[in-house]
């Protein structure tokens, strides 16, 4: 399905928007139980679009006891496969009905190019969702190898009640990567959206119940973080978190765990990703064109951004060349006119962050190439230029923390030892890429590089088939997408038979 994406179709489409402000909790839409609401803004022009309901620890807990009860009389954990996988389905196929709309929905709310939502994001949200219905009858359990006079299973039970946190850089289909996978294996769950992005989760969930799925088995309580979150990693009733967002949030969920009931916790977090480009490489014009969407496809707002270039010296001028000329055909624009490339950051205090970054780069002495300025003041919303910082030294903090912004930072490197030396010396191991055309130097690289992602000769994270999660304080057990996303969804129990 081609999504409409001519102006005069889509201000008509945002004049016709109706937005669902309310909480989504045993079927229904409610109102903070303490009838509080928060504003939720438009990032590209600083006006509010709506208020939201602003769950907190009371809200979470009537989510957390009716996704209990849904979980216990078993109207979803206990449907069998193929009719859990057709209530998926049909789910699916309402959010890709509805396509268009959830994509107006995220461009508002997030800022991102209506171009990105509709083309990208929501054809990966439906695959996503179609991936794990289409996978619940097919996934079978184990017989154990043991002796004669014995009978083992190994069975994968759903865990009950499931939490998902989620960011705001790609809202709905950070939900998909959780419900998907959750809801196939038979559990009920609540999602935290992110506190700017609530309304594409909270229509998600009134397409489901349209689409069959049962009351309280899918529940999204809009909050913040500090107190709907931390309610849910708190709850002792629930039986896992599953968190995508920066790294110290990710931590305080771990002490929420061990100070409550130990619930399973998965994290997905930031990054610092290197793009390596070997001496041989390719095509430069190739390169650059994957090393320009690496660093500042989403506004660089893009956990598995790849925002550290390691270029070998002969190439460092004529690939800084070819990917300063190729920046400027992204334009920075309004995320509704469907040839922005680069759309708003999220909110002021994050671009303020993002220009900190900018600042620091510069006083530390690395070599501003292009960019480095707010622009776009005039929209009311938060826009900065694309910013590329050459002569970067590892140490500075340009190169060592996560700017989440379009920042990109290059580094010389001698040869390959020295890029894998450079690419590893990070804190976070989302992702990496290499760009060589020596197929040896490729592997020995993919195997080096201590990253959950490592592509060679593109920037790509794979698709609904592959795993995505990190290694070191990139992630914490647990991998999105594939069907390993489902392992993280149930516990596993051995059934042990004497036969006599
Ligand atoms: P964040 O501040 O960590 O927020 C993520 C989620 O946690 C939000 O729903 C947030 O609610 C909630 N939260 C915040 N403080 C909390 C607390 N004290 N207790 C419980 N929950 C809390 O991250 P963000 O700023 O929204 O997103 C950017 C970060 O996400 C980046 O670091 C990026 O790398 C990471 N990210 C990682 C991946 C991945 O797959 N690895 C994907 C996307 C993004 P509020 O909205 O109220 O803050
Ligand atoms: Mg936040």
């Amino acid at each position: 399905m081609t999504p409409n994406l001519d102006p005069a179709h889509l201000a008509d489409a945002v004049a016709k928007l109706q937005f669902r402000t309310q909480a989504f909790i045993d079927g229904a839409f409610v109102p903070a139980a303490s009838g509080r609401t928060f504003p939720t803004e438009n990032p590209a022009n600083g006006q509010t679009l709506a208020h939201i309901a602003a769950g907190d620890a009371e809200d979470i807990d009537r989510a957390v006891q009716a996704a209990r009860r849904a979980f216990q009389d078993g109207r979803w954990a206990r449907l069998r496969p193929a009719e859990r996988k057709q209530i998926l389905l049909r789910f699916a196929d309402r959010v890709e009905a509805h396509a268009g709309e959830l994509a107006l929905l995220d461009t508002l709310e997030a800022g991102k190019p209506i171009t990105d939502c509709a083309t990208l994001d929501l054809p990966d949200t439906v695959a996503c969702l179609r991936f794990h219905a289409e996978a619940i009858d097919k996934l079978y359990d184990q017989v154990a190898p043991t002796g004669p006079e014995h009978f083992a299973w190994i069975v994968r039970e759903p865990l009950g009640v499931v939490g998902a946190v989620i960011p705001w850089n790609f809202p709905i289909q950070m939900a998909a990567w959780k419900i998907g996978p959750a809801l196939a294996a038979g559990n009920s769950v609540i999602l935290k959206p992110a506190e700017q992005t609530s309304l594409s989760a909270l229509r998600l969930a009134e397409l489901a119940a349209e689409a069959g799925l049962p009351a309280g088995v899918f529940n999204v309580v809009p909050g913040f973080g500090e107190t709907a979150g931390q309610a849910l990693g708190r709850h002792p009733d629930v039986d896992l978190v599953a968190f995508t967002g920066s790294t110290e949030v990710g931590r305080l969920f771990l002490r929420y765990a061990a100070e409550s009931n130990l619930k399973r916790i998965t994290l997905e977090c930031g990054g610092k990703s290197p793009q390596i480009v070997l001496a041989d490489a390719a095509d430069l014009d190739t390169v650059a064109q994957h090393a320009v969407a690496a660093a500042f496809w989403n506004m660089g707002e893009n956990c598995s951004c790849g925002s550290r270039l390691l270029v070998a010296e002969p190439l460092r001028e004529p690939l800084l060349d070819k990917i300063a000329t190729l920046a400027r055909t992204w334009t920075v624009g309004d995320p509704m006119d469907p040839a922005t490339r680069v759309g708003a950051l999220i909110e002021a205090a994050h671009l303020r962050k993002v220009l900190g970054y900018i600042d620091a780069g510069r006083r530390e002495g690395a070599r501003l190439v292009f960019g480095g300025n707010q622009t776009r003041q005039e929209s009311g919303g938060h826009f900065v230029e694309l910013t590329l910082f050459d002569q970067v030294h590892n140490r500075m903090r340009i190169a060592r923390e996560e700017i989440f912004g379009p920042v990109l930072s290059v580094l010389s490197v001698a040869d390959e030892t020295e890029a894998v030396a450079l690419a590893n010396d990070t804190p976070y191991g989302l992702a990496a890429s290499v760009h060589t055309r020596d197929v040896n130097a490729a592997h020995r690289l993919a195997r080096a590089l201590r990253a959950g992602t490592v592509s060679i000769n593109c920037f790509s994270e794979g698709d609904i088939t592959t795993p995505f999660g990190g290694f070191k304080q990139s992630g914490f057990v647990g991998r999105d997408k594939s069907l390993r996303a489902h392992e993280q969804y149930t516990e596993l129990k051995t059934i042990w038979l004497q036969l006599t």
